[in-house]
């Protein structure tokens, strides 16, 4: 059996910090996050919140470790990329290792509007860790809904951004301005991604240490202390932007009309990922039997390389790659357009 450390020892020196000391720690034990998206951002986050010692932390993650990860996504190693394994599934093991004593649950998922409510409802504050717009106006539409804080978190080639989130009403700090008072609507047309601009992990280390900092302040209670601004910094070219949020806007359809388009919308049918060359495929939300799929696609002759394991099905056609989650939902590489990754999806897992 390994050596369990007392609580007093494992965090000394960050008790000894005055803007935490035993009470903050205590409070830190009795916490719950939830980290959306387990990539760069979110493995540098959750590696960070873990070792301070959050009681609970929730990983919600729908992708799996690849070779070009590990350039900075902090939990993984190539083992996990060699085996495929699930982003929150790899994150929680590598948790483990280093801090036995806190609950790491994971959800290898899409955060959609049918599962948000499932996956959020018992956090206490909640990270965003995403590459898209799409889910972080999700999460705003659902944190408003209930009152729930939220840190926004973005970064991409050398340039980092974040911004908190205190939704009204609430006696435990001022509001702010919602991600939609600040920004009415998603950007439009094509907006750059890992895939185009690329990415330095310190850009991405610098976003998840300001967004995790921000967290402990929350979560001791120090609402007062956490900044009030979008900050931006673009560290290639010494950059650094701060826009003030203040307020809840009057005329905010969000956090003031209380409409949530985002959250009143169906499953998505597809996205196409950061990262890479891929199309994910999520209309069908039926569970699959992924062992009784992969002897039928034993028999075909046109596929290459089919693995499977509890989490994911994977196997190869020509130059896509397509792997399967037990839920039904499917990642297609090798492709960025949707007819030939639904035409994939239906001949070999079904329509
Ligand atoms: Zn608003």
């Amino acid at each position: 059996m390994p050596q369990v450390s007392s609580i007093h020892d494992r965090y000394s020196r960050q008790i000894l910090f005055p803007g935490i000391g035993s009470r903050g720690q205590e409070l830190l034990a009795q916490a719950r996050v939830a980290v959306v998206g387990v990539g760069a951002t979110g493995a540098a986050s959750a590696s960070l919140l873990a070792r301070a010692g959050i009681g609970h932390l929730t990983l919600i993650d729908r992708d799996f470790v690849e070779f070009s990860n590990l350039q900075r996504q902090i939990l993984f190693d190539e083992a996990d990329a060699q085996a495929a394994l699930p982003k929150a599934e790899a994150a929680r093991r590598k948790i483990a290792l280093f801090n036995s004593s806190i609950v790491v649950e994971t959800a290898i998922a899409d955060l959609v509007p049918a599962n948000v409510s499932e996956y959020l409802q018992s956090a206490d504050l909640i990270l965003d860790c995403t590459d898209n717009f799409e889910t972080r106006y999700l999460l705003n539409d659902y944190a408003v809904r209930e009152a729930k804080p939220w840190i926004y978190a973005a970064a991409i080639g050398a340039y980092a951004a974040t911004m908190n989130i205190l939704p009204a009403p609430s006696a435990k700090w001022e509001p702010t301005a919602c991600l939609a008072c600040i920004f009415p609507a998603p950007p439009s047309g094509p907006v750059e991604t890992c895939d185009t601009a690329g990415i330095l992990s310190t850009a991405v280390n610098l976003a998840a240490s300001i967004q995790t900092t921000e967290a402990l302040k929350f979560l001791t209670g120090q609402t007062s202390l956490m900044r009030r601004t979008l900050l931006s910094h673009e560290l290639w070219t010494n950059q650094r932007s701060e826009i003030a949020t203040g307020r809840p806007l009057s005329d905010c359809p969000v956090c003031s009309d209380r409409v949530f388009t985002h959250l009143a919308g169906t499953a998505r049918p597809h996205i196409t990922l950061c990262g890479r060359n891929s199309v994910q495929i999520h209309e069908h939300h039926r569970p699959l039997d992924l062992a009784a799929l992969q002897a039928t696609l034993a028999k075909n002759p046109d596929l290459q390389d089919i693995r499977a394991n509890a989490m994911l099905l994977r196997f190869r056609r020509d130059s896509n790659t397509i792997t399967v989650f037990p839920d039904g939902r499917a990642l297609i590489q090798g492709t960025t357009d949707i007819s030939t990754a639904r035409t994939l999806y239906a001949r070999y897992i079904g329509s």
